[in-house]
């Protein structure tokens, strides 16, 4: 059995390869001794780790572990599912958006960084908390999906008012800055975190796509746990991509494209 490792700063990522049959497991990097002590019950396995925590883990461990540079693995496990999905991209960027988001230019050869940002899934969990004191992931998702960021976000038409808009008035202008506007009344947990999902939505997919600009590539391929079940998320970063004329992909499983990629790099 081969097993493949993403220890990463908010969750582990593990994918097993036996007999052709792939499975995917998550758990918590707070889970990490858990991790290790069903390894160290494991015979006759070839363990790959790469991530954040990857030295952590290989001392908690018996086995001779192969390690693999993060960048990398992430990079030849998008390639693998790329092409079991059958998308063929000569070049394109990822941008992948974990705890904070890390991005990338990929060509048929290799990969190369392009930038990042730190906003990612730990400021959805962190900035979420701290707007709503809900520190459950599923919970913090699913109150964002029946928000309205109406009175928190300032659209570029709001500042316009009647007048005729240099650029589209449904693009933000200030991520929060309608909240003094609306200083009377309440902002329920929903609005609170579905403009969080704006703010970082936002954030990653400009930083993307000025990567995308600057190596002259129209595609754009997220991943990372940040959009596991968090579809507004999602939704703002497709719309904001194609509204910038670019292509967005998902790959299902993509979040585990370094624990994958381990295995093989
Ligand atoms: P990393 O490799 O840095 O751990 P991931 O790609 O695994 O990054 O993404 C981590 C993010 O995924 C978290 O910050 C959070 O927003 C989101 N997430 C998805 N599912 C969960 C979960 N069950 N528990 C905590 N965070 C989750």
């Amino acid at each position: 059995m081969k097993i493949g490792i993403d220890a990463g700063g908010t969750l582990i990522k593990v994918v097993t390869e036996m007999n052709n049959e792939r499975t995917y497991k998550k758990w918590l990097t707070t889970e990490i001794d858990q991790v290790a002590e069903w390894l160290s019950q494991l015979d006759n396995v070839d363990i790959s780790i790469t991530g954040g925590k990857a030295q952590y883990l290989d001392s908690l461990i018996k086995h001779n572990v192969k390690r693999s540079i993060e960048f990398d693995a992430t990079y030849k496990g998008i390639q693998l599912f790329l092409e079991e999905n059958d998308i063929h991209l000569n070049t394109y960027i990822f941008s992948n958006v974990g705890t904070g988001t890390s991005i990338h230019y990929a060509t048929t050869h290799n990969q190369e960084r392009a930038g990042g940002t730190g906003a990612g899934g730990g400021m959805i969990q962190g900035l979420g908390y701290l707007l709503t004191q809900i520190s459950d992931y599923d919970e913090l998702v699913q109150t964002a999906l029946n928000g309205n960021r109406d009175k928190i976000d300032l659209k570029v038409k709001h500042i316009y008012k009647d007048d005729k808009t240099p650029i589209s008035g449904d693009l933000t202008a200030a991520n929060f800055g309608h909240v003094l506007q609306h200083i009377n009344e309440d902002f329920p947990n929903s609005d609170r975190l579905a403009a969080v999902m704006g703010i970082v939505g936002e954030t990653v997919t400009t930083v993307s796509i000025h990567a995308a600009r600057q190596f002259k590539t129209e595609n754009v391929v997220f991943i990372g746990s940040s959009f596991i079940n968090n579809e507004l998320l999602k939704n703002i970063v497709v719309d904001y991509t194609v509204l910038r004329g670019l292509n967005p992909y998902f790959i299902e499983n993509g979040e585990f494209s370094g624990a994958l990629g381990s295995i093989y790099c």
